[in-house]
């Protein structure tokens, strides 16, 4: 298991720091977010070191997203709250602050405006086609 000498949640996982721990096992562990952005606010890691989703492996995508189900609805049921959004801030500009790849569980409620309104747009004349096949090709190639 990779960790890192100096990392916050490497420190978690290794029980150096201690964290309000809701679900644990060999690979993940999910605790509570120490300044919530709501209540019940989860953070959900990896025990090995990975810097952020970009450096991540496909398996250990899969492993997070495997009690992804069963601790969204142990979130909502427990705080009482109908929504949740499933957020992984990935690099500076995404709001990313702890580079230790990390899912946040986020229970919403009716108003509570913590995402705002996203600011949707309309694709410019042959701009969705272009952007399609960009991604395509990065994807074919990775
Ligand atoms: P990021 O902005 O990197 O996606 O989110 C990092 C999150 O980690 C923040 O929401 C912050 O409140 C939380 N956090 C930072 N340090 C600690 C800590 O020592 N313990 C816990 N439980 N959460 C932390
Ligand atoms: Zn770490």
């Amino acid at each position: 298991m990779a960790f890192q000498q100096d990392c916050i949640f490497c420190k978690i996982a290794r029980n150096e720091l201690p964290a309000a721990k809701v679900f644990e096992n060999e690979t993940l562990i999910a605790f509570l977010d120490i300044n919530p952005i709501a209540p019940g606010h989860l953070l959900l890691i990896t025990k090995h070191h990975y810097a952020s989703l970009f450096e991540a492996s496909q398996a250990a995508a899969g492993d997070l997203g495997s009690i992804l189900p069963r601790l969204a609805r142990a979130v909502c049921r427990g705080v009482e709250a109908p929504a949740l959004n499933v957020v992984a801030n990935t690099g500076r500009e995404a709001g990313q602050v702890v580079d230790h790849l990390h899912w946040h569980l986020i229970p919403r409620r009716e108003g509570d405006r913590l995402f705002g309104p996203w600011p949707h747009r309309a694709y410019g004349q042959g701009e969705q086609e272009s952007v399609r096949e960009r991604i395509e090709t990065v994807l074919l190639s990775d």
